[in-house]
């Protein structure tokens, strides 16, 4: 038995102590705010590795997730009993083009002119040319997959030690030797360091908070069934009637709250892609951290201490990297596999 203690309970804490303690391990997961607003809870959730635009090895790694998904979620599902709203609904991409740049891309295989995305979602906005349609993308309700994240850790015996921070992390040479937190000290044979935008609190990595505020609105006709991923917002269908609109990018440090102006960009955006949101009635406006790196690739695995592991820096795709982070760190851990975007690569 591997005895592993996780800092942070976000989608990749959480994903990683499920997949080690499937392997056998002895793992708990410490978090300072099961219910705050870290990033998995400000999500949108969407499952977009080609609408976001990944390249190279980063989209690779990003369709390989993206085809975990439904495997991944039928074992939270077995372990919780939950549902927590997997859809693979599909995603529109609008093309705002002039004439001369629409038929370029018709040359593109997923490339569908304005009356196959009509067929495809009804009541875009006027200026759409075309899009592209992805309909192997989808979205999880990030929200319900925490909760389900946590009944199914719980199913496993994982202990969550809830309202603990950790203050340090605790080093001699190139060990961990235990962890100060506002319970105690707190030791364990390996750790895993998965605190998304807070990472440089507690070791000197190039991982800093991107703001994204957000939205949602209430859709009583249901009319939308398709994400749409469009240049300047997306717009997000949950299944239970809720419309969930972002997102701003704001490299602020960690200012919260809404602003006038936050809102004000998305609500103007998302009418112009979609103008029945006009008449929608607003129902939550929130904001979270993504945890951004330089060259937006995450830092996983092996660190400077040969008892630490990483696992961050997921920025705009953690929903989505989360089955397929969890699989590499088991393999490194339990199995000495190594992971690609070690921190010393
Ligand atoms: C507005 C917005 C929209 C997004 N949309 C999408 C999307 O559509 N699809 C997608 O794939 N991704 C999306 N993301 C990105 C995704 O949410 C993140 O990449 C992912 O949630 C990161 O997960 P995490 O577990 O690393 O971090 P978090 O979810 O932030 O979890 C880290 C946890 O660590 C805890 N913690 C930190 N420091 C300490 C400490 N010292 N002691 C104890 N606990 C600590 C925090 O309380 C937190 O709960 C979005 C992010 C934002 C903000």
């Amino acid at each position: 038995m591997t005895d592993v203690l996780v800092i942070g309970g976000g989608v990749i804490g959480l994903a990683t102590a499920i997949a080690l303690s499937q392997k056998g391990a002895n793992v708990t997961v410490v978090e300072r705010d099961l219910c705050g607003h870290g990033a998995t809870w400000a999500a949108a959730g969407m499952l977009a590795p080609e609408a976001e635009r990944l390249e190279g090895s980063l989209l690779e790694f990003g369709i390989r997730s993206r085809k975990m998904y439904p495997q991944w979620i039928a074992n939270l599902m077995r372990l919780s009993g939950q549902d927590c709203g997997y859809w693979c609904c599909g995603i529109v991409a609008p093309i705002l083009a002039d004439s001369a740049e629409c038929d370029r891309l018709l040359q593109h295989h997923k490339y569908i002119d304005r009356e196959q995305t009509d067929k495809c979602q009804s009541g875009l906005g006027e200026s759409i040319t075309g899009s592209f349609w992805l309909p192997e993308e989808g979205q999880v309700n990030n929200r319900k997959l925490i909760q389900t994240l946590l009944i199914a850790a719980r199913s496993l015996s994982i202990k969550i030690l809830e309202g603990i921070n950790v203050y340090q992390i605790e080093r001699d040479r190139n060990r961990v030797t235990h962890l100060d937190t506002s319970a105690g000290k707190l030791q364990s044979d390996r750790y895993i360091l998965a605190t998304g935008a807070w990472t440089r609190c507690l070791l000197p990595l190039p991982v800093k908070p991107i703001k994204g505020q957000m939205l949602s609105v209430y859709d009583r006709d249901r009319q939308l069934q398709r994400v749409i991923f469009a240049p300047t917002c997306y717009i997000v269908p949950r299944q239970d009637g809720t419309i969930v609109i972002g997102a701003t990018v704001e490299d602020t440090g960690f200012t919260q709250g809404n602003t006038a102006a936050g809102i004000m960009h998305l609500l103007n955006n998302a009418i112009a892609v979609y103008p029945a949101i006009a008449n929608m009635q607003i129902t939550e406006t929130w904001w979270g951290f993504r945890p951004y790196t330089p060259n937006e690739i995450p830092l996983l695995g092996a660190s400077d201490y040969e008892n630490l592991i990483i696992a961050t820096g997921h920025y705009r795709n953690g929903i989505l990297f989360a089955p397929i982070t969890a699989k590499l760190l088991t393999d490194f851990i339990i199995d000495g596999i190594p992971t690609p975007f070690a921190v010393n690569d």
